[in-house]
């Protein structure tokens, strides 16, 4: 994993000033704040879920609930923390009353995960839940049949590993769907240790956004790879000076 460039900090910092100040869908006028993300700027691993809820609207920072928390007790369990990886939504503020995503904020809000991408070069992004899932593969496949696969991508220019999961606000309330989740974050470390994926894998655009159940994937736009097994956790790897609070 090669350090942020201090371009690249500088950008991630604009992006964030951009998002806090953003007025481009109906959701500035309801939101406290907007969520950027936030975590390490060079990190292989980049969670995305679906909106901030009420606690992330309140504080601006995304997964601070109840899900934030098993989302660090799951990445205890594969030694790390939250500050090593970077964690972000689809969509940069909330919803009222948690309501689904629609398709015209979707697509306005698109472009800044994007770039954050194309400014972290993940070797990894875990998707959690439908949305997220739907938005980031362009496929309409739900996530209780795609989860735990992991897909070849190129996003923003950016050759990576898609992995989806469940959604661990879901999960809270869900036994069978914790042991599942459960099961699948334990297969990340040996995803993240191997070789990022060759170029070749069909760009998913950046205006290629599913509609309720979305279009059919384009042939080619998400390559299978072989599914990844369970695999020791390594122990985590030491603080990187460049960390960031806020993005
Ligand atoms: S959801 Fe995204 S596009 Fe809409 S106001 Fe918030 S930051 Fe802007």
């Amino acid at each position: 994993m090669a350090p942020a460039t201090e371009a690249d900090l500088v950008a991630l910092a604009a992006l964030c000033a951009e998002v806090e100040a953003c007025t481009l869908c109906d959701l500035y006028a309801t939101r406290t704040r907007a969520v950027p993300g936030e975590g390490d700027p060079a990190a292989d691993l980049v969670f995305v879920g679906e909106a901030p809820g009420y606690h992330e609207d309140q504080q601006g920072r995304p997964f601070v609930g109840q899900a934030g928390k098993l989302l660090e007790q799951l990445l205890v369990s594969i030694g790390l923390t939250r500050q090593q990886v970077f964690i972000a939504n689809v969509l940069k503020s909330r919803p009222p009353n948690n309501r689904d995503p629609r398709p015209e904020e979707i697509a306005a809000c698109q472009p800044y995960l994007w770039r954050q991408i194309a400014l972290i070069k993940p070797k990894v992004i875990c998707t959690l839940g439908n949305h997220a899932t739907k938005l980031l593969t362009g496929n309409p496949a739900g996530i209780t049949r795609v989860h735990g696969r992991p897909q070849a991508i190129e996003i923003a220019g950016h050759n990576l590993y898609l992995y989806p999961i469940f959604h661990p606000a879901a999960a809270l309330y869900t036994p069978a769907m914790l042991t599942t989740l459960k099961e699948d974050f334990l297969r990340l470390p040996e995803l993240l240790a191997q070789a990022a994926p060759p170029a070749g894998a069909a760009a998913l655009p950046v205006h290629d956004v599913p509609a309720g159940d979305g279009p059919s994937a384009p042939a080619g736009a998400a390559g299978d790879v072989p599914a990844v097994t369970p695999a020791e956790a390594p122990a985590a790897p030491p603080a990187k000076p460049e960390q960031l609070g806020l993005f």
